[in-house]
C-alpha cells in the first residue's frame, strides 16, 4: 500500500483529509506519524505558492508523496481580506476564537448581509518534485453571532444560505461534502490515484 503525507499540524484539517480520501487504497500518514517537524515560512503572495511550499518541503524531508492546503476567507466588505493572512487575522498566538471575536467586531459597522467564501489550494508534491495544485471555494456570509460546534476556524460564523445553518452547525460529514478542501480534494483525486497506481 502506497504511503502519502498530509503535510499540516491543524488537527481539524488532518481529519477532514483522512475522511475525504477514505476510500483510497493508501496509508495517509500525518507529520507527527513519521517524525517531521515542518517549520518553513509562509511567504508566498497566494494560497497555490503557499500550499507548494509546505508540500515540497514534506516531500524533500519525507522521500513521500506529500499534500498540503493553505486556505483562508475572503470577505466581500473587507476588499477579500483576510485571505491569505487568515491565521494571523488576529496576531500570530491569537486563538481561532479570537480571530472569530475580531471578524465581528470589523465587520459589524458594514452594512449586512456579509458575502463571503472559504478558499482552499491543495499542493501534491512528488519525491521527484512534481506538482500540481488544485483549489476549491465555498460561498456563504458571515454572521455576528456564532452557531454551531463542529468544525474549526471560523466555521460558527460561517453562514450557508443553502443550508441554512453555519458550517459548524453542519455534520462533519456534510461539511466534507460542500467545504472548499473537499472541493479541491475532489478536483486531485484521480490525480491522486493516478499516483497511487504508479
Ligand atoms: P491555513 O490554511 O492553515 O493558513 O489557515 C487559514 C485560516 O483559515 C486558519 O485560521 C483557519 O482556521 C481558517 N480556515 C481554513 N479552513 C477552514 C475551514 O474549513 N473552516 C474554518 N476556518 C478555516
Amino acid at each position: 500500500m502506497k504511503d502519502i503525507l498530509i503535510a499540516t499540524n491543524n488537527q481539524g484539517k488532518i481529519k477532514e483529509f483522512l475522511v475525504i480520501l477514505n476510500s483510497l487504497d493508501v496509508r495517509l500518514l500525518t507529520l507527527k506519524e513519521v517524525g517531521l517537524i515542518l517549520d518553513v515560512e509562509e511567504n508566498g503572495d497566494s494560497y497555490e505558492k503557499n500550499a507548494i511550499i509546505k508540500a515540497t518541503a514534506a516531500a524533500r524531508l519525507s522521500r513521500l508523496v506529500s499534500i498540503a492546503d493553505d486556505s483562508g476567507l475572503e470577505v466581500d466588505a473587507l476588499g477579500g481580506a483576510p485571505g491569505i493572512y487568515s491565521a494571523r487575522y488576529a496576531g500570530t498566538s491569537a486563538t481561532d476564537k479570537d480571530r472569530r471575536m475580531k471578524m465581528i467586531e470589523e465587520i459589524k459597522s458594514h452594512q449586512a448581509p456579509y458575502p463571503a467564501r472559504f478558499r482552499c489550494s491543495i499542493a501534491i508534491v512528488t519525491p521527484d518534485q512534481t506538482i500540481k495544485t488544485f483549489t476549491g471555494t465555498c460561498e456563504g456570509q458571515i454572521i455576528l453571532e456564532e452557531r454551531g460546534e463542529h468544525g474549526f476556524g471560523y466555521d460558527p460564523i460561517f453562514f450557508l444560505p443553502e443550508h441554512s445553518c453555519t458550517m459548524a452547525e453542519l455534520s462533519p460529514e456534510i461539511k466534507n461534502q460542500i467545504s472548499h478542501r473537499a472541493r479541491a480534494i475532489s478536483l486531485a483525486f484521480d490525480y491522486i490515484k493516478s499516483l497511487i497506481q504508479k
